[in-house]
């Protein structure tokens, strides 16, 4: 295949294309565009799917894909392809909101979508069939800070293809969540969910940190770990970097996640990276007059991973309040 098609683009070996998708209308008619990059080497290998954006507020990751993408692979040393958008729910961005505006939903959990349904099954549906060519699949995401970065995967009830996940995740370099026992019960309607149990490809989710801003340190470890996963891909030269300025929790990991009970100011007790037993404080809760409503305990023996505050410092019940890396 000397020539890469890509959503009525064509990309002749060695170049570097940009171009943009329809994504849908505004009420005045306004055409709304995913926008694309596709890299096609000049020599066989892999492609592999950059995607950031598909919760609009995330921003770290759309820096990475534009520095991996137009200044540092060159397309006329590189090995296979890549097919990446920096922004793949412009809705959301335009809002600075993590849904979709106009009908409330999470893409990323209404994967493979429907295109003859509400705008997020429509863009969900629509990202499939860009993606839909690609073997390897990176989904950049982040969370607010203070938070640890880490990547996320999944077993897909199939060895060969978690082995795949997991060496992807070993060469981007930092801590490293494992979600078991996924099958079909499990599937919660995310792009990579949809990407491993329909299309049975690898894939890796990354969440870097500062997720409205451009953190140096985000920023360098998804550009650092994304030439990584190239390296072990062999679509680039060069040797595995490792991730020497990034704080990582060793080991195989799992997750939880705690909820509020009760409403109020969020004082963390522990920071990102701290290890945290069984039975501990974390955080108080306090309520606008001080008083003390709610004491966060931690239910298992682990490591704060990140405070994922999605407003300011304040949560209501039941807003998601921590994530703890435990041991497996
Ligand atoms: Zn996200």
């Amino acid at each position: 295949m000397d020539t890469l098609q890509v959503a009525g683009m064509s990309v002749p070996r060695g170049q570097r294309a940009l171009g943009e998708v329809l994504a849908g209308e505004l009420p005045d008619g306004s055409p709304i565009k995913i926008p694309l990059i596709v890299l096609n080497g000049r020599q066989e290998g892999p492609v592999l799917w950059l995607g950031a954006g598909l919760h609009g507020t995330e921003i770290p990751g759309m820096e990475v894909i534009r520095r991996v993408c137009r200044e540092i692979v060159d397309p006329q040393s590189l090995r296979g392809s890549i097919i990446a958008s920096p922004l793949l729910n412009p809705f959301s961005f335009h809002q600075h909101h993590m849904l979709t505006p106009q009908d409330g939903y999470n893409l990323n959990r209404v994967f493979p979508g429907d295109p003859t349904m509400l705008l997020s099954h429509r863009l969900a549906s629509l990202i499939t069939r860009l993606a839909e060519s690609c073997d390897v699949y990176i989904d950049f995401h982040a969370n607010p800070s203070p938070a640890l970065q880490f990547t996320i995967i999944k077993h897909p009830g199939d060895d060969d293809l978690w082995r795949k996940c997991q060496l992807l995740a070993e060469a981007f370099g930092i801590t490293t969540i494992e979600m078991k026992q996924m099958h079909e019960r499990h599937r919660t309607g995310t792009f990579t969910d949809y990407v491993q149990l329909d299309r049975r490809k690898p894939c890796l989710v990354v969440e870097l940190i500062a997720w409205r801003r451009f953190d140096p340190l985000s920023i360098r470890t998804g550009i650092r770990g994304t030439l990584n996963v190239l390296k072990h891909l062999g679509m680039i030269d060069g040797e595995i970097e490792p991730q020497e300025d990034v704080p990582i929790i060793p080991g195989r990991l799992s997750r939880i996640e705690l909820t509020a009970n009760r409403g109020g100011l969020v004082h963390p007790l522990r920071l990102p990276g701290d290890p945290v037993r069984k039975g501990e404080t974390i955080a108080l809760i306090r309520n606008p007059w001080g008083d003390v409503v709610e004491e966060v305990l931690a239910p298992i023996h682990g490591w704060i991973l990140a405070w994922p505050l999605l407003g300011n410092q304040a949560v209501a019940t039941g807003d998601i309040l921590v994530f703890i890396a435990f041991p497996q």
